[in-house]
């Protein structure tokens, strides 16, 4: 019984908490494997944001029980957000399941596992689920394990903060993730040297509202937040050329990081800034304390910072409320930035949050066109921006193979994916590529310089 498989849903937040979970298990003996139907022990790491993701975890969760009427000893758990939101609650639709763990246990999970696995062994009859979703202090600071694989890891994520202590209308993270806490700033200092001594090259801090890292915690030094002085020191790291985080919120974005992006050059031109809407009647609504005004004030900023600044978004169509002249402000607003990227969510009721009771509740089919709508100005836009890269030489950042195995693939400085033939002495470093095309998501090029002409024979692109 001691084949894992963990398979998450959601954000990279949970990616990297199953990413933690899995180090700490391999750490007590547990083998992490890649295939569903060859493990012992299957745990889903869960989403909440939207109810199709709940939907989706409780579908595929009442599939496996099937699978464990026939095999007893076949363990089930379901982690993180869903598990939080939902509780004992569960049980009720999946009587059988044996772990229902929180976002704030995720360290425990080897302990409930050892515990299972010796009353199996022992011939002890199976007992209740184990149900733990409590608060824990400084459960912040178990999320810093990482696996140690064969292949060199080229970009590292580093979880510097749980829990978020906004009030958006719409949202159930801070129900599932807690009160905003903070890891000590040495701490995730060391973590990201250990990973740069371990071959990563970029690091991604992530944190449901990262600018908001340590405010509790440290002073504002000489009008530098702690996230700015955060930035500072992994800035500083030998051996990181990149850096990134996700999730910020517009709030964060004062002078001091518009600043960074001048002074601190392994920031890149890139910026993910969820703006929700751009009515600000329905920014008011969603208790975003921003106008689309002072949005679009932080984008200048920012591009005054740095010309090519290229930027993402999460966008919410549907919001109770929200008219067709509301979604024309959207619209024009997302003319406006000319975004590169953006993550639109339809407005999923999230029961608990104050927009599930906001008169005016956007019909399904509404939601969908505005949606589509959304997505094609954006796809065009994506596509014009992309084009525009035709012919320019970018510094790419080889992280490794491409799907197909033939090619290899990396990040530009604007976090666009580049694919080119290359070799495998070149991942994890940072190459010129000059593009020769583009899709709306993928630019297409060749090595120039001293590493042009390197050939990938098919198939020799896996290392
Ligand atoms: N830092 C982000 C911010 O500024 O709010 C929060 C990240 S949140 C975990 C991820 C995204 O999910 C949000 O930005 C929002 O667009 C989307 N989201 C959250 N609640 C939602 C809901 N009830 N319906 C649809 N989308 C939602």
């Amino acid at each position: 019984m001691n084949r894992v498989h963990i398979k998450t849903y959601g954000c990279q937040m949970n990616e990297r908490d199953s990413e933690a979970v899995a180090a700490m298990l391999r750490a007590r003996g547990y083998r992490i494997v890649a295939s569903e139907d060859d493990c012992d022990v299957l745990l889903l790491n869960t989403c909440s944001v939207r109810d199709a993701a709940e939907q989706k975890a409780i579908g595929k969760a009442g599939h496996l029980l099937a699978r464990k009427r026939g095999d007893p000893d076949f363990v089930l758990g379901i982690l993180g957000c869903m598990a939080q939101n939902r509780g004992a609650g569960l049980l009720d639709r999946l009587p059988d399941v044996d772990l229902i763990v929180g976002t704030q246990k995720f360290h425990r999970v080897p302990d409930y596992l050892d515990n299972l696995r010796a009353a199996r062994e022992a011939g002890a009859p199976v007992g209740e689920a184990v149900v733990d979703i409590g608060e824990e202090a400084g459960s912040q600071n178990t999320i810093r394990d990482h696996m140690e694989g064969p292949d060199r890891r080229v970009c590292a994520f580093v979880s510097i903060q749980q829990g978020c202590n906004m009030d958006c209308s719409f949202c159930i993270v801070p129900t599932t993730r807690g009160d905003e806490r903070s890891r000590p700033m040495d701490d995730i200092v060391r973590e990201c040297e250990d990973l740069a001594a371990r071959g990563a090259r970029e690091i991604t801090l992530l944190g449901q509202i990262v600018t908001s890292y340590g405010r509790r915690d440290y002073p504002h030094t000489g009008g530098v937040s702690p996230f700015v002085q955060l930035l500072g020191r992994v800035n500083a790291v030998a051996g990181i050329e990149r850096i990134r985080f996700t999730s910020p919120h517009p709030r964060g974005f004062r002078q001091d990081l518009a600043r960074a992006y001048s002074s601190m050059p392994k920031l890149g031109e890139h910026v993910h800034l969820p703006v929700q809407s751009g009515s600000n009647r329905i920014l008011r609504a969603m208790r975003r304390p921003y106008t689309r005004e002072r949005y679009l004030e932080i984008v200048a900023s920012l591009r005054a910072a740095q010309p090519a600044m290229a930027f993402s978004t999460d966008i919410i169509v549907g919001f109770p409320g929200e008219t067709d002249s509301d979604f024309e402000d959207t619209r024009a607003l997302c003319e406006a930035v000319d975004y590169d990227m953006a993550y639109i969510f339809k407005y999923s009721v999230r029961s608990g949050t104050p927009a599930a009771s906001m008169p005016g509740q956007v019909p399904e089919g509404v939601r969908e066109e505005r949606n589509q709508a959304l997505l094609e100005v954006l796809r065009a836009g994506s596509l014009r921006r992309s084009q525009a890269l035709v012919g320019t030489v970018q510094e790419v950042l080889v992280e490794g193979p491409d799907r197909t195995g033939l090619r290899f693939t990396g990040r530009t400085r604007a976090n666009r994916a580049a694919v080119f033939e290359a070799a495998p002495r070149l991942v994890g470093h940072l190459v010129p590529v000059e593009i020769a095309r583009a899709s709306v998501s993928t630019l297409y090029g060749e090595l120039v310089g001293a590493d042009a002409g390197l050939q990938t024979a098919p198939g020799a692109a896996s290392l």
